[in-house]
């Protein structure tokens, strides 16, 4: 039987509509917008792409975009100056730094500088430990995103087994801290692991997020399982076409056989990033200005 598709497109749409409606509110009780800044280093093409795409998509739900733009020359002191800028701007709620920044910058050292209350993108070490212990804090846009999809397909999580594929700071690590928070088993795998098949054989949830085109395979998956595939690979242009196609870390035709609700790429997780992101902003701004959100609203 051929798994339930998870529609994350439709799911996302949803999530800024509610964002929509509480940046509305947000705007009534607290006199302004709330306000998102997301600052670019260089001319990376595909961060263009996605800097012009959360700008159109805060002003879409009611809030106030703020762009800067740092030539790839600037230096990194240039760089700090301009967060500290933003940290003290009671219009800006959410920062987000474009990564990946050019080498001369030291990445850490400039997230470590964005006041943890305004970090949307949850990357600050502050943040990791808030999720780490459980306390409020932001927690990173995509495996919150996948979160979502989760409970929204699921409901309660508990004493299911998770394999999260992946141990990257902004993906595999939180994923795998939220699923013990909802008290899933979970194991980690990553490069290392030995009998991998063997591992996400044992998954309720498998989560891949590798970066490797189609790499789990259909007879890794215990039937009924739900796949969540965070991966975004192109692949190579078949001969006449221009671009190759995107595929996920999951080979999506096969597993789709197997599993019971499955994420498909395109479609599946990658339009929940900015939906979360901007659900974050909202969320920062509720909370810079001391007013309440209800714990459930989104
Ligand atoms: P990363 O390169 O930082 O981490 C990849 C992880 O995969 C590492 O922890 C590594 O140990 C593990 N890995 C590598 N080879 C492996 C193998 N053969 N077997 C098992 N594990 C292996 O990547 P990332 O930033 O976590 O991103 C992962 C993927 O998710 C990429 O394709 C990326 O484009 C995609 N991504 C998508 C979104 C989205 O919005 N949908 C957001 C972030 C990342």
């Amino acid at each position: 039987m051929s798994a339930q598709l998870i529609d994350g497109k439709a799911f996302a749409e949803g999530l800024r509509q509610k964002v929509g409606v509480l940046a509305a509110e947000f705007e009534k009780q607290a006199a302004r917008k709330a306000g998102l800044a997301v600052v670019l280093v260089g001319e990376d093409p595909a961060s263009q792409v996605y800097v012009r795409s959360k700008g159109k998509q805060t002003v879409a739900c009611g809030m106030a975009s703020f762009e800067y733009k740092l030539p790839a020359t600037a230096s990194e002191e240039e760089l700090l100056k301009l967060v500290e800028k933003l940290n003290g701007d009671r219009f800006i709620d959410g920062i987000l730094v474009q990564l990946p920044l050019p080498g001369h910058m030291d990445e850490q050292k400039v997230i470590a500088t964005i006041n943890p209350d305004k970090d949307v993108d949850g990357f600050h070490i502050i943040n990791a430990g808030r999720l780490a212990v459980g306390q409020e804090g932001f927690v990173p846009c995509t495996p919150l995103g996948c979160l979502m999809l989760l409970k929204d397909r699921l409901g309660d999580l508990s004493g299911l087994e998770a394999v999260v594929i992946g141990r990257s700071n902004i993906v595999g690590k939180p994923m795998a801290q939220l699923l013990i928070q909802e008290s899933c088993t979970v194991t980690v795998a990553h490069s290392r692991t030995t009998d991998l098949p063997g591992v996400v054989r044992r998954a309720d949830i498998v989560v891949a997020a590798v970066g490797r085109p189609e790499m789990v395979k259909v007879d890794w998956i215990k039937p009924g399982a739900t796949v969540i595939d965070v991966g975004i690979n192109r692949l190579p242009p078949e001969p006449g076409q221009e671009k190759g196609r995107l595929v996920g870390d999951v080979d999506f035709a096969s597993v789709r056989e197997v599993a019971g609700a499955i994420t498909p790429v395109p479609g599946g997780v990658g339009p929940m990033t900015i939906a979360v992101l901007l659900r974050n902003a909202l969320v920062a701004a509720y909370r810079n200005e001391g007013l309440t959100l209800a714990s459930d609203a989104l």
